[in-house]
């Protein structure tokens, strides 16, 4: 064994023994908040806890040589994805996040910082994970929606729609199927219908949804037919500003516009040292991990960036290529624009 080998071999195996010590103690937080053993941990104890794995796992991810965003969309290619990572407690770290999801609302203090280190680690875990866990994790990632607090909605949605379901949802099927996760997304839109009564939140869920996968108006149909009394009055509403032909007066769709123009908060750019602070909004995305990692050392990949930041990357990696983040729905016309229009039926339909 050479010597450097052998350093290595060392520090990797440090790593899985941290790892483990750690996961003990998430379950030791979990354990003492399920019997109400005090001192009750705090939130911020049990997410410092969980910022340890969230920066492993980023580590790791880092090092992998073969973009495991890239090889996630094929199931086939999971035996290759899950191999190029070293053997440490992937599952466990699921298991012991979803146990602590349902003892979430005896949390006292520092619910939110908890609630952001929580979803940052799932966006992280998202490429360690196999097939079933993967599948599971658009709803896993939706019912936190149910126990964090309000003030954090707006964060629940964006990891939905930013990080989780655009590699979850958008697995390839061998068999012309849709995939597990495909299956869940009506109980993804049920859950944000039903807590948040936020219209932005339902709107930008569900035009990202429309992005990703064929036939969101039967998912709708499904959350209007067997969903629970809130959640199928705003799935109601929604198939009527999205699909207006399926009602004749309109006025719903009023209602709901003047509703999401004060509320519509933008996805800003998530580069550490971008000149905007941060607040511009996001418009182009880089799916390179290692880019992505090193260019935002705290955030999940891929990297959503304004354009002055892109533009900025791109002239350090000439050959990068960008895709881009589709802007909200334009505020459509609901009537016909013709002036001189004789029609009895002045319903606008898009063509
Ligand atoms: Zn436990
Ligand atoms: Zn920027
Ligand atoms: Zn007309």
């Amino acid at each position: 064994m050479t010597g450097s080998f052998k350093v290595q071999l060392i520090n990797m195996g440090t790593r899985a023994a941290a790892f483990q010590a750690k996961l003990r103690a998430l379950h030791e937080y979990h354990v003492r908040l399920l019997h109400n053993v005090l001192p009750a941990p705090s939130g911020v104890d049990i997410a410092n806890n969980i910022k340890y794995f969230s920066q492993t796992l980023l580590t790791v991810l880092k090092d992998v040589r073969t973009s495991p965003h890239e090889l996630i969309r094929d199931p086939l290619e999971d035996p290759t994805r899950m191999s190029a990572y070293p053997n440490l407690e992937y599952g466990n770290l699921y298991n012991a996040l979803t146990m602590l999801i349902d003892v979430a609302p005896c949390i006292q203090y520092g619910q939110i910082v908890f609630g952001k280190a929580l979803l940052q680690c799932l966006s992280c875990i998202l490429p360690f994970l196999d097939k079933d866990l993967i599948d599971n994790l658009p709803y896993l990632v939706s019912s936190t929606i149910s126990v964090l607090p309000p003030a954090l909605h707006q964060d629940i949605v964006n990891a939905l729609c930013y990080y989780i379901l655009p590699f979850t949802i958008t697995r390839r099927s061998s068999d012309e199927q849709e995939c597990q996760a495909c299956q869940s997304v009506s109980s993804v839109i049920m859950m944000v219908l039903q807590y948040s009564n936020n219209p932005a939140h339902h709107c930008q869920l569900l035009e990202c949804l429309m992005t990703l996968k064929h036939n969101v108006v039967k998912d709708i149909l499904c959350v209007v037919a067997y969903g629970t009394a809130v959640s199928r009055t705003s799935a109601a509403k929604l198939l009527f500003y999205y699909w207006p032909a399926f009602n004749a007066n309109l006025f719903d769709r009023k209602v709901l516009l003047s509703k999401l123009t004060n509320d519509l908060v933008p996805f800003t750019c998530q580069r550490e040292h971008c000149p905007n602070s941060g607040n511009a909004e996001a418009a182009k995305v880089c799916y390179d991990h290692s880019i992505s990692i090193a260019y935002a050392p705290d955030c999940p990949p891929p990297l959503y960036l304004c354009i002055e930041c892109a533009n900025e990357i791109h002239r350090e990696h000439g050959s990068l290529e960008f895709g881009d983040i589709l802007h909200p729905m334009q505020q459509v016309s609901m009537v016909c624009e013709n002036k001189n229009c004789r029609s009895n039926e002045k319903a606008a339909f898009s063509i």
